[in-house]
């Protein structure tokens, strides 16, 4: 059954046009449903500009059978034991492992990332999430406090009850597992949302999940617009803790409405990520690691560099390198496993970045590459690929350094000394991951205390510890995912205090 659920699936998002179109359902109570009304929208794929399923667009009426349904579920997953609960996480992240294939294909058709990143990284680490909260939930403790003689406390770490998460486009299925799986392994029960931009692994995630016997209300995931939908289960009175990752502005509308109801919230937004080059880097490795985390699914990560600030000494022949290495990130064909860089999510997306350049231009910028959006043959006539960009001559507080493209667009800056390092690094509002290229052990120790980011590698990017807290300050977010931070965000931790001294 499940075989050929998939099997359907995967020809309908494959490249044959004339193939009837699919609908994208909601999953609430253990069932794919249709939507109360019939509004839906198009899942176009960018790469090509085709259309490939239709989604359901839910209101309000589907929120409030997922919420019941929730509700319904709530009482018996809160008491399962945590063998039981992590038994039931192992066999979902087995399902994903097991349609590998089928989901690194629909994230790649939704996206227009290379197909060897769906392969190798998002659909992998969606399995590892649940791998992890899996173990996590056998592993999960609580503090006692004693006061000598006199009393003892204990703190229960109870689950909050119905959870709402709410996920980007980016790395679809990778952060909406994320999140989905500490808020089960703690016992609450979740109303789940994917972007409209990339609806299909979340919808494939419904049928996993049954078959890993995760019993029905426990995870719901609801299909549509973040300006409906999303909306509304931030304002759902039964909703009581709200997860989301995305954009700053989507984040601060969250806040004020998730705000005076007293909700509890983790935010995880958008970055304008320092990358730190010094002249006493190991040369060659920075170089392809410099590329790699500018332009890595199109510079579509939260986590990309985008401010490349360089040691004036070296500066013009790391330009010129970066410029030769960048060649190897051209555009081509997603579904080519040789491709490492894809389309863009959408035209519009396209035209978000190609905005920046021409800003970039107006600031004064020169483009040393790229800069265009690139020209595809065949059946990517229509899709949106842009060329790797870079950019010079744009001070640290032109609105191209200052503002998150989010594309594959980089700038470059000199500096003379750590100081000024230091300060170009934190010039941005945002503060959620840097990188340092240096061989100098003290140096790596004196930056990372003093950068204002929630994650700074050395001589390393996106190399992740699950247990680690992850998350960004000032306008990146609010909050930590990651390890017990997560466990902690998922539960109402309860002090209970014993007096046990003679009267
Ligand atoms: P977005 O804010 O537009 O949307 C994110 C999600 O929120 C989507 O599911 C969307 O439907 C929903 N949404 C939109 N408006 C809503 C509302 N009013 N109420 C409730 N939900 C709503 O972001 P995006 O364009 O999908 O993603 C790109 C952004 O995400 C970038 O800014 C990127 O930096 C950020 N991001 C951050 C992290 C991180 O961990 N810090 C990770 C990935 C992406």
């Amino acid at each position: 059954m499940l075989n050929s659920f998939f099997e359907t699936y995967f020809k309908m998002k494959s490249r044959v046009s004339s193939h009837p179109m699919k609908s994208i359902h909601n999953f609430i109570n253990g069932k794919y449903v249709a939507a109360s009304s019939v509004a839906h929208f198009e899942n176009i794929n960018p790469a090509t500009g085709e259309s490939v399923s239709h989604v359901v667009r839910s209101n309000k009426e589907d929120l409030e059978a997922a919420v019941q349904a929730a509700k319904s579920a709530l009482p018996d997953w809160k008491k399962r034991s945590m063998e039981d609960r992590a038994r039931i996480l192992y066999n979902i992240a087995e399902g994903i492992e097991s349609k590998l294939e089928e989901l690194a294909q629909a994230e790649t058709a939704d996206t227009g990332k290379p197909i060897q990143f769906s392969r190798s990284v998002d659909i992998p680490r969606a399995a590892a999430n649940f791998r992890f909260f899996a173990a996590a939930a056998t592993q999960f403790a609580s503090e006692s406090h004693d006061m000598a003689g006199k009393a003892i406390n204990y703190t229960l770490r109870q689950a909050i009850g119905v959870v709402a998460c709410i996920s980007p486009w980016n790395l679809p299925l990778y952060l909406f597992t994320w999140k989905i799986a500490p808020a089960l392994a703690t016992g609450n029960c979740v109303i789940a949302k994917p972007s409209e931009l990339s609806p299909t692994t979340a919808f494939m995630l419904g049928q996993i999940c049954n078959d890993a016997g995760l019993p029905p209300g426990v995870l719901n995931i609801l299909q549509g617009y973040g300006s409906e939908i999303g909306e509304a289960m931030v304002q759902h009175p039964e909703i009581k803790a709200i997860s989301f990752t995305g954009g700053t502005k989507t984040g601060a509308r969250i806040a004020s409405i998730a705000a005076p109801q007293f909700k509890k919230l983790s935010l995880e937004l958008g970055g304008k990520n320092p990358c730190i080059v010094f002249s006493d880097c190991d040369y060659e490795r920075t170089l392809k690691n410099v590329v790699r985390l500018a332009f890595s699914n199109s510079g579509q990560i939260c986590l990309c560099g985008s401010r490349i600030l360089i040691e004036k000494s070296i500066y013009e022949r790391f330009k010129s390198d970066l410029i030769e290495e960048i060649k190897s990130f051209i555009p081509a064909d997603p579904l080519d496993p040789q491709t490492k860089m894809g389309s863009l999510i959408s035209k519009e997306h396209l035209e978000k970045v190609d905005s920046y350049v021409k800003l970039a231009r107006s600031e004064g910028g020169t483009i040393l590459y790229g800069g265009e959006a690139a020209v595809m043959q065949g059946e990517h006539t229509s899709g949106a690929f842009y060329l790797p960009t870079v950019i010079e001559g744009l001070g640290p507080g032109s609105r191209c350094n200052m503002e998150e493209i989010f594309g594959p667009v980089i700038t470059l800056q000199s500096f003379h000394s750590e100081d000024e390092a230091l300060k170009l690094a934190n010039a941005s509002p945002y503060g959620l991951a840097s990188t340092l290229w240096t061989e100098s052990l003290s140096r790596a120790h004196r930056m990372s205390e003093a950068l204002h980011t929630g994650i700074v590698w050395v001589n390393c990017w996106l190399l992740r510890d699950l247990r680690t807290p992850f998350g960004g300050m000032n306008q990146s977010g609010v909050g930590r995912e990651g390890g017990w931070e997560a466990m902690r965000f998922f539960t109402e931790a309860k002090n209970v205090c014993i007096n046990f001294a003679a009267r």
